[in-house]
């Protein structure tokens, strides 16, 4: 019970529940690793990806990864990143020199890297992504994005990528139109495409058996990318993808759900 002397903590609390509720309503909220629609910003940079549905003007944004509920700032606008539980996945390699890598090898892992932000430092906007994605190869899903990796029961990052399966020389195709911007062969990627959809919008091809892509290539969709191999640090013949947008690796699964942009409206919260 509430004494007397305290009714006006009381109401000083209520005003909060009411700030609190007001807050809520104009909050925006999406999913680890998902891309999300927001009004558009008033001051917009050039290069922002825009989706118009009558009068109404939204930007795509991306959430990073995340391993508990974030709230982030993004274009002036708070947003609520709700942590996904993706599960985890135990891998054994037996070739400890992929595993713990000698100075040679970390300082060729490291350079790569280098190599790999680099591509993905500045996109095209030639291309204007459609956002209709198809499968880049017509395998299930082994391992889909998120999930917290232990190699060797050791914990590593979690895995920000689909693996779909694919048997040793199955082909892979763009998903969409693209231009090549990154082809090599990475200590733990094995022989990889990066290509550039535009606006922001990557994605990469690990793991290749072969490739015969350059950078600068332009690809239609559903051209051919390479073949499913096991070159880098695998266990087995898959293709690992990973998509990237704004910044941020997203889950690739939800690209390839039918009419991924117009369900992007329903989610708005102005
Ligand atoms: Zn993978």
């Amino acid at each position: 019970m509430l004494q007397k002397k305290s009714n006006s903590r009381f109401i000083a609390l209520g005003a909060l529940v009411i700030l609190m509720s007001h807050a809520k309503a104009e909050s925006i909220e999406g999913r680890s690793g998902e891309i999300i629609a927001i009004p558009a910003s008033q001051q917009l940079k050039k290069g922002q990806f825009l989706i118009k549905q009558g009068s109404q003007v939204l930007q795509l944004i991306s959430l990073p990864f995340v391993k508990s509920d974030l709230l982030i700032t993004r274009h002036a606008k708070d947003v609520l990143v709700k942590h996904v539980n993706f599960g985890e996945s135990r891998i054994t390699i037996a070739d400890t020199s992929k595993v713990n890598l000698s100075q040679e090898d970390q300082m060729r892992a490291n350079a790569e890297a280098v190599q790999i932000k680099k591509a993905l430092s500045a996109s095209t906007q030639k291309i204007t992504p459609s956002f209709q994605f198809m499968p880049p190869v017509p395998g299930m899903i082994t391992s889909p994005f998120g999930k917290q990796r232990f190699i060797n029961d050791v914990p590593g990052s979690a895995h920000l990528a689909l693996d779909l399966a694919g048997s040793e020389g199955t082909s892979i195709n763009a998903p969409l139109k693209a231009v090549v911007v990154l082809v090599g062969d990475f200590f733990y990627t094995g022989h990889t495409v990066i290509l550039d959809h535009g606006y922001g919008l990557f994605s990469s091809y690990a793991h290749m058996s072969e490739t015969k892509l350059q950078v600068g290539d332009f690809l239609e969709q559903s051209e051919l990318i390479g073949l499913v191999g096991s070159t880098g640090r695998v266990t087995g013949p898959h293709l690992h993808w990973t998509v990237y947008f704004d910044g941020n690796k997203v889950n690739p699964e939800s690209l390839l759900k039918k009419d991924f942009l117009s369900s992007l409206f329903k989610g708005v919260i102005n």
